[in-house]
C-alpha cells in the first residue's frame, strides 16, 4: 500500500511539476509580449497620515491582463520577469510610467503626494540604476523629492561596501528610499544604521493580528519604537480595519496603507480623490473600496 502510494505521489508530483513549468512558459512568452501590446497598467494606492488620513503619497503597483491569460498577479509574473531578463525592459517602462503620472498630479498642484515605485533586486544590481533614475526624472520634470524608491531587505545583504554606494548614488539625486516588506526578510538589522534608508514599511504579516494577538502586539511595538529611535518613518501597510489604524498610530506610527482607506485605484480615479481633497474612507468609504 505504502508502495502504491508512494509512487502515485511520485507521479502526481511529477504531473504537478510539468503543469508548473508550461504555467511559467506561458507566463514568460506572455509577458515577451506585453509592453507592446499595452498589456501592463499601474494602479496607484494612497498613502495616508494615519491621523487625519490625508492621502501624502501613492504606491504604484503594475496589473497586467494577458490577452492569452487574463489577468496575472504581479506575484506570480515579476519572479518570471526576474528570472528571464525582462524586468529591465519592464521595470523601465514602470519607472518611467510612475513617473510621468505623477507629474500629471504635480501639475494639478498636488506638490506634497509623491509617487512609490517597487524596484526589483535585478534592477538595484544594475550599475547604473542611479543614472537612469535621474535621466527618468529629468525628462519627466518630476522632483526628486517626489519620488520614493521601495527596496526589500533581501536586496541589501550582499556586498554591504557596494550597496551602500548604490544607495548613496541614489540618495544625492534627493529621492527617498523605503525598506518594503519590513521583517520578512531574514537580514542582519546592522544595515539599518549603515543605510541611508527614509522609512520603514512594516510588512502586513505584523499588521493582520493587530490589536488582539499578543505576539502580534510585541512585534508591532518593537519594531515601531526601534524604526523610530533609528529616526525612520514608519508605513504600516495591510491596514484593513480601524482597530488596526488605531493601534499603530497610538504607537507612533506616521503613515498607513491598505485596504481601510483604498484599494489600488486606476489612475485617473486616485486623480479624483486627490481632486475633491476629502480625506479618505470616513467620508467616502463607498467610492474607495471598488474592488479591484
Ligand atoms: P508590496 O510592494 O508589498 O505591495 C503591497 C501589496 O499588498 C499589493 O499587492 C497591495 O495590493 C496589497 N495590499 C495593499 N493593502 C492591502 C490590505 O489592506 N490587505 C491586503 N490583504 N493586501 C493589501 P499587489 O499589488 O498584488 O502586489 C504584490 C507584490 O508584487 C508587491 O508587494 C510587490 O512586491 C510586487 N509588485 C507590485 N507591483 C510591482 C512593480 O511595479 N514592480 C515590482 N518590482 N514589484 C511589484
Ligand atoms: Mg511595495
Ligand atoms: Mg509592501
Ligand atoms: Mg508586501
Amino acid at each position: 500500500y505504502a508502495k502504491k502510494c508512494g509512487r502515485n505521489n511520485y507521479q502526481f508530483y511529477n504531473a504537478s511539476l510539468s503543469m508548473d513549468a508550461l504555467r511559467r512558459m506561458a507566463v514568460e512568452n506572455g509577458l515577451r509580449k506585453a509592453l507592446g501590446n499595452g498589456e501592463l497598467e499601474l494602479l496607484y494606492q494612497p498613502k495616508v497620515k494615519m491621523g487625519s488620513f490625508e492621502i501624502i503619497g501613492a504606491e504604484a503597483l503594475v496589473r497586467w491582463t494577458s490577452s492569452e491569460l487574463g489577468s496575472v498577479s504581479p506575484v506570480e509574473f515579476i519572479p518570471v520577469a526576474e528570472q528571464s531578463g525582462l524586468i529591465i525592459p519592464i521595470g523601465d517602462w514602470i519607472l518611467e510610467t510612475a513617473c510621468r503620472q505623477a507629474k500629471h498630479w504635480y501639475d494639478q498642484g498636488r506638490h506634497d503626494v509623491h509617487v512609490a515605485v517597487n524596484l526589483s533586486a535585478v534592477q538595484f544590481r544594475e550599475r547604473d540604476l542611479a543614472g537612469r533614475v535621474m535621466q527618468v526624472l529629468s525628462s519627466v520634470g518630476l522632483p526628486p523629492g517626489c519620488l520614493d524608491l521601495e527596496l526589500t531587505e533581501s536586496m541589501l545583504v550582499d556586498d554591504a561596501e557596494e550597496t551602500v554606494a548604490a544607495l548613496n548614488r541614489l540618495k544625492k539625486i534627493g529621492v527617498t528610499l523605503s525598506i518594503d516588506d519590513f521583517g520578512t526578510g531574514y537580514s542582519s538589522l546592522s544595515y539599518l544604521t549603515r543605510f541611508p534608508l527614509d522609512a520603514l514599511k512594516v510588512d502586513r504579516a505584523f499588521v493582520t493580528g493587530l490589536p488582539d494577538d499578543g505576539d502580534a502586539v510585541t512585534m508591532a511595538k518593537a519594531i515601531v519604537s526601534m524604526a523610530q529611535n533609528l529616526g525612520f518613518k514608519v508605513v504600516a501597510e495591510g491596514i484593513e480595519t480601524e482597530r488596526q489604524n488605531a493601534f499603530l498610530h497610538a504607537l507612533g506610527s506616521d503613515i498607513g496603507q491598505g485596504f481601510l482607506y483604498s484599494r489600488p485605484l486606476p489612475l485617473s480615479a486616485f486623480m479624483a480623490l486627490l481632486k475633491n481633497g476629502r480625506p479618505l474612507f470616513r467620508n467616502s468609504p463607498a467610492d474607495t473600496l471598488r474592488p479591484r
